[in-house]
């Protein structure tokens, strides 16, 4: 679980038992540690050994370690692995060797696996980046091939490469071309990423981001109400609550919709529930949502949890009255004399005074904030990344969803999507 408290501090509380990590990539999981290494050619002075030794270069300009270059050679020019054994491999990282001399950066790369007959480009690559001083990540299609090629066209200069790190799973450090943010976006936006997983180690392991729970549902959310307020509630007041939900839900939603692949044009809200104290608060007597009464967690009315997606993270719902249909994702926590809020991806928590007086604003700030912590968005009381200001997670400073948060959410659409099969 995941509690992001939107005052002063940040507290942050893991509980609950996510399912099994997955890690990030790194050298730990490189599949080309136990491959044998050729190429097509290698300068006398250089050793094609390099590129699977393990060591992760800190510049294309490695003057300590050893290095794989072609110079003289130019044109087409490419590294093998060959493993004893068939590997499944579904992503790779490429680090380019360039003294800024007869080595440079290539014109163009690409992956190609061996077929049991002949070589041929991996499918669907989300594109092979050229970029000096990092990783350049490509995933595509899964293979379960014994050779890989990484196949190099010279530009200025004759080729080399550092490091060829290859996984069997698709979770890296992103940098295909579905990923376009403007210019200016790109450095802010990676140290948004790194600093949060810098910050989470399960980053990658946690499987109930709000993101986990849409694709759970085929493309909707459902939630519950939990009232922690004595203050009557017509069923126009409810039917306005839930109109207003989902207006604030799809915002964060057109975000998405059109962008790298992401499958959902909407992404429906339906309210299936409401908890309350004393079912007299509540005054409809239609049954169009469940209604669970002075069941009290957290000092709160609580819906069933057997219903509820925090506590059923498998997605079944086995014990839920009326079945799964009845499930919820999240919870929309409304407490009286509540300021600020909290986000997670239990749901968001807001004051009941505030949301009622605020359920016909276009941007509901303060939910916005809190939805996008269900997102997995980040606070941003002790630091700001480079060169934006003034955006919707940086509370305080933006009331409404701005170009820079948006984009924030995609980014977490560019690492995780690969879960999904995207
Ligand atoms: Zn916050």
């Amino acid at each position: 679980m995941r509690l992001r408290t939107c005052a002063a501090a940040t507290l942050l509380l893991l509980l609950g038992t996510p399912a099994a990590a997955v890690a990030a990539p790194g050298q730990s999981d490189n599949l080309s540690r136990t491959a044998t290494v050729t190429a097509s050619t290698t300068s006398s002075w250089e050793s094609v050994a390099a590129v699977n030794d393990g060591i992760d270069p800190s510049t294309s300009n490695d003057t300590v370690n050893r290095r794989w270059g072609t110079w003289p050679a130019t044109g087409e020019q490419w590294v093998l692995l060959t493993w004893p054994t068939a590997q499944t491999l579904r992503s790779a990282d490429v680090y380019f060797f360039d003294d800024n001399g007869g080595v440079r950066l290539p014109a163009s790369w690409r992956l190609q696996y061996w077929t049991g007959s002949a070589y041929t480009d991996v499918a669907a690559a989300n594109g092979y980046p050229v970029a000096a001083n990092r990783y350049n990540e490509v995933t595509f299609n899964q293979v379960s091939t014994s050779r890989l090629r990484v196949v190099l066209q010279s530009g200025t200069a004759s080729v080399g490469l550092l490091e060829v790190r290859t996984y069997a799973t698709a979770i890296g450090t992103g940098t295909g071309t579905g990923w376009n943010p403007p210019a200016g976006l790109v450095t802010p936006l990676n140290q948004v990423w790194a600093h949060q997983e810098q910050t989470y180690p399960n980053l990658y392991g946690f499987r109930n981001y709000g993101w986990d729970q849409v694709f759970a549902n085929g493309g909707s959310i459902n939630y519950c109400v939990r009232w922690d307020s004595s203050a009557p509630v017509s069923a126009a007041l409810r039917d306005r609550i839930h109109a207003s939900l989902a207006r604030q839900f799809k915002k964060w939603m057109d975000v998405m919709a059109g962008h790298n692949g992401w499958p959902y044009a909407t992404v429906p809200v339906k309210v299936v529930g409401w908890a309350v104290r004393d079912r007299a608060t509540l005054q409809w007597t239609d049954s169009s949502v469940d209604v669970y009464v002075n069941n009290i967690r957290e000092n709160a009315p609580q819906c069933s949890e057997p219903c509820g997606r925090f506590f059923n993270q498998a997605g079944t719902y086995p014990n839920c009255p009326g079945g799964a249909a009845h499930h919820y994702d999240m919870s929309l926590w409304l407490t009286a004399g509540m300021g600020g809020g909290a986000g997670g991806d239990w749901g968001q928590r807001i004051g009941s005074e505030y949301y009622v007086g605020a359920l016909d604003s276009d941007n509901i700030h303060i939910l916005l904030h809190e939805m996008g912590h269900s997102f997995g968005l980040d606070d941003f009381y002790d630091w700001t990344p480079s060169g934006v200001g003034g955006f919707l997670m940086q509370a305080g400073s933006a009331t409404r969803i701005t170009d820079f948060d948006a984009w924030m959410l995609r980014d977490w659409w560019r690492h995780l999507k690969n879960r999904y099969g995207y």
